[in-house]
């Protein structure tokens, strides 16, 4: 199986899922832009995992999958907001988003 890289470790602005281990994103490249889950936790004296930091992705079908298994469903609000895009990455989404409309 190939090496996939920790959260932490982006090369080439390759974000990899965790869990499944596919290709989320590739902020190089313009076609390749899905939102993903990042998770960073530092973990405390309360635990078995005394203060070690643990960093993760998960792609939205091993997301999905995961909520599945919840017993208790999440909670789900609107945002009105959208996080904060560098111009390059919003240049990226526009771009992404203007293909996928024309596929239409
Ligand atoms: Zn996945």
């Amino acid at each position: 199986m190939e090496q996939h890289k920790g959260a932490r470790q982006y090369s080439h602005g390759e974000v990899y899922c965790n869990c499944c281990g596919e290709l989320i994103t590739n902020r190089e490249r313009t076609n390749q832009h899905r939102d993903y889950l990042h998770v960073e936790k530092a973990w405390g004296y309360f635990s078995s995992k005394d203060l070690a930091g643990h960093s993760f992705n998960i792609c939205e079908n091993c997301y999905d999958r995961w909520l599945e298994s919840f017993r208790i469903p999440v909670e789900e609000f609107p945002v009105d907001e959208i996080p904060n895009y560098s111009e390059d990455e919003i240049a990226q989404l526009n771009e992404a988003y203007a293909a996928e409309v024309c596929k239409g």
